[in-house]
């Protein structure tokens, strides 16, 4: 199952993951850490049969874990390819095409939900 959560910036020295899978001896497979000095966000893999005890371990250590991953939508008729969506996505599943036209790649999309507020067309949902 993929886990998404992110993390302040408190958390960033902390071996977060690292920890767990030494106290749960359960295999992560980190997909992809992005981080800032403000903080930062993952996308991790597990076992489905223990998701719930990884998800119940990150909650421990304060971290707001989503285990169910729901994509974005992009609305192509009320888009305007402005590009501000494009800028926020950390994980590069909003891009501009050859055709500076906005494209989404839901295979990449996490659900993060980052871009949900910034379309000033509401083009994006969930
Ligand atoms: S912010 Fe909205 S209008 Fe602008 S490119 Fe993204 S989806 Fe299109
Ligand atoms: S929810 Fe939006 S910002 Fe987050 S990964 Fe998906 S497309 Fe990118």
């Amino acid at each position: 199952m993929d886990i998404y959560f992110e993390f302040d910036s408190e958390k960033i020295y902390e071996p977060v993951l690292a920890n767990i899978i030494i106290e749960t001896q359960i295999p992560i497979n980190i997909v992809k850490v992005t981080v800032s000095n403000e903080g930062g966000e993952a996308l991790i893999t597990v076992p489905d049969e223990v998701a719930d005890k990884i998800i119940a371990r990150l909650r421990q250590k304060g971290l707001k874990p989503t285990s169910k991953f729901r994509k974005i939508n992009l609305d192509k008729e009320l888009c305007v390819d402005c590009g501000h969506c494009v800028s926020l996505c950390s994980f590069n599943a909003l891009a501009m095409d050859e055709n500076m036209e906005v494209m989404l790649d839901s295979e990449k999309c996490t659900g993060c939900r980052r871009c949900l507020d910034a379309c000033p067309r509401n083009a994006i949902s969930i």
